[in-house]
């Protein structure tokens, strides 16, 4: 029996919902069920305005246009991160400043912030990663005093909460993802949030490839013309039937993979407390969706070998992100500081299998076999 890193969990309506979408004939976007997502996500989180989108990249992507990002703004963000939080921003000419990770914690390390804010930097980009929130009051005092954006990379952080908030509601703007490793799926998918309603309305012609079409959809408008730049970031309503079908169940998703975590914690906890490697905590005022479950070992050869284990007994685990400002195509761009928390987690996090219709037995399986290879050194 082989237990894989990731399996997409489908609710049953899926299918069902993709068919009325077909058999509507109207499967364009902006459809029924994109609009049905739009007020789910409005409604349960109070956020102020979302637009789906085809990717996390795609949302980011827009924000990076909404806040007119020019060639030689620079944006501030964790180097631990997907290359789509940094390329949306790269794309539009930006420079990006990347800070360090917190020393027990992937996020970005707000103590680091400040030293680099000058007067061309433009956004800080937190990404909640593991869907933990970043240390969202002292990112947005920072940005409140210096004047600058925060776009808040919440592609894990669904239905994740920071002193009572959910994630994505601090931001001016905030991007998730609904590809198929994320909590909720639609197999490629994304969101923008708008909260500030300045963004509103160019949110939606950027969307709309530049166009007031949403505008005239309404009858807001009795043409609709070429009105800014933009690009076509709207999926088909055949995503959004998917989506909608993975939403109405999203309590039970939460509720389940939350108590996946509860359980892989409780049974690794003791070899953590002998130092065989830590856990990502949450720190007070934040929670744990349950997106992600990960180990950091001590060094590089430690995790390789804990990665090879765990293979040779059919249990996939994986690594994570290769940290940004070491990459092939950034190396040279980077101004030379060293990050050395990011190099850390690039080095020795560890993902273990976390989906949703894992078994007891199979969380079990896996925890053994993980105290059994630490036993046994
Ligand atoms: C998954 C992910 C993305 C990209 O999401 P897509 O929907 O695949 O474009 C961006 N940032 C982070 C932190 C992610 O985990």
């Amino acid at each position: 029996m082989k237990i894989p890193f990731n399996k997409p969990y489908l609710t049953g309506n899926e299918t069902k919902y993709i068919e009325e979408a077909v058999s509507s004939m109207k499967i364009s976007g902006d459809g029924m069920f994109t609009k049905k997502c739009h007020t789910f996500f409005e409604d349960k989180y109070g956020f102020h305005k979302c637009l789906l989108t085809t990717s996390c990249t795609d949302a980011l992507e827009m924000a990076a246009i909404l806040i007119d990002i020019q060639a030689g703004d620079e944006v501030i963000m964790p180097s631990y991160t997907f290359v789509s939080t940094a390329n949306a921003f790269v794309l539009r000419g930006a420079k990006i400043v990347f800070a360090d990770s917190l020393p027990d914690h992937p996020n970005i390390d707000v103590e680091k912030i400040e030293a680099l804010i000058t007067s061309k930097t433009k956004a800080i980009v937190p990404v909640h990663y593991g869907g933990v929130a970043c240390d969202m009051d002292e990112i947005m005092s920072l940005a409140k005093k210096y004047n600058i954006f925060v776009i808040e990379d919440a592609a894990q952080a669904i239905d994740s909460f920071y002193k009572g908030k959910p994630l994505g509601s601090f931001g001016h703007l905030a991007a998730f993802s609904f590809h198929e490793t994320k909590n909720i799926i639609s197999g490629e998918g994304g969101m923008l949030v708008i909260n500030d309603e300045r963004f509103a309305q160019r949110a939606e012609i950027i969307r709309e490839k530049g166009t007031n079409r949403s505008q005239f959809y309404r009858g807001e408008v009795d043409k609709y013309g070429w009105m800014d730049i933009g690009s076509s970031f709207l999926p088909s309503d055949i995503i959004a039937a998917f989506l909608f079908a993975q939403l109405e169940n999203i309590d039970k998703i939460q509720a389940k993979r939350i108590a996946h975590w509860n359980a892989f914690y409780e049974k690794l906890k003791p070899l953590s407390d002998k130092n065989y490697f830590t856990l990502l905590e949450c720190t007070e005022g934040k929670t744990n969706n349950g997106h992600l479950f990960a180990l950091i070992l001590p060094n590089l050869d430690e995790r390789t070998k804990l990665i090879e284990f765990l293979r040779s007994k059919s249990i996939l685990a994986v690594f994570h992100y290769l940290s940004l400002h070491k990459s092939p195509y950034f190396t040279s761009k980077h101004d030379g500081r060293t990050l050395e928390n990011c190099d850390h987690f690039s080095d020795t996090l560890v993902r273990l299998p976390f989906y949703y219709e894992l078994t007891h037995d199979e969380i079990h399986l896996i925890c053994n076999t993980i105290i059994d290879y630490f036993d046994a050194k």
